[in-house]
């Protein structure tokens, strides 16, 4: 993926800001961090990683800060957790109601989210007829990324 990840960052960043503005909610130092973390690459992160990640930097890094972080966040709408990965990735349109699939690349772990309402609303249908009751309707798919394809067999 080439494109100039500073400005993900920095939007990622700005979007966090004025929805805790908006929810009257605050964006302490280590929600900030953690947000920034996360958002250091397009590869979903553990709460392991982030947690000595957020401790190498001397924040207080017990698990509840960091699991407390974590829902904040995803709470808030600013990251997801890609459950296959068991990791946090960030949100590029946290401030957009939307909901789709994640593309998960086998090869270089990077997870893109992509829009797509229509195909959970036939889903939930669908899966009512069934009767079964949903608690969870994340859609991660796997395979390879355009980068990866165009890379050929290169790691
Ligand atoms: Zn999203
Ligand atoms: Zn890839």
């Amino acid at each position: 993926m080439s494109h100039n990840h500073a400005d993900c960052i920095e939007n990622a960043l700005k979007v966090a800001e004025e929805l805790c503005l908006q929810h009257k909610q605050k964006l302490t130092k280590v929600r900030r961090r953690a947000l920034e973390l996360i958002w250091e690459s397009h590869r979903p992160l553990g709460a392991y990683q982030l947690l000595a990640k957020l401790s190498e930097e001397g924040f207080n890094s017990a698990p509840p800060t960091v699991y407390r972080a974590l829902d904040f966040l995803l709470n808030a709408g600013l990251i997801h957790k890609v459950e296959s990965m068991n990791a946090y990735l960030g949100c590029a349109h946290a401030d957009k109601k939307h909901k789709g699939y994640f593309l998960i690349c086998e090869k270089c772990h990077n997870v893109m989210e992509c829009d797509y309402q229509d195909i959970h609303e036939k889903l939930s249908a669908n899966v009512a007829k069934n009767g079964f009751l949903l608690r969870s309707n994340t859609i991660e798919l796997i395979g390879l990324c355009q980068a990866c394809q165009n890379s050929g067999n290169a790691n």
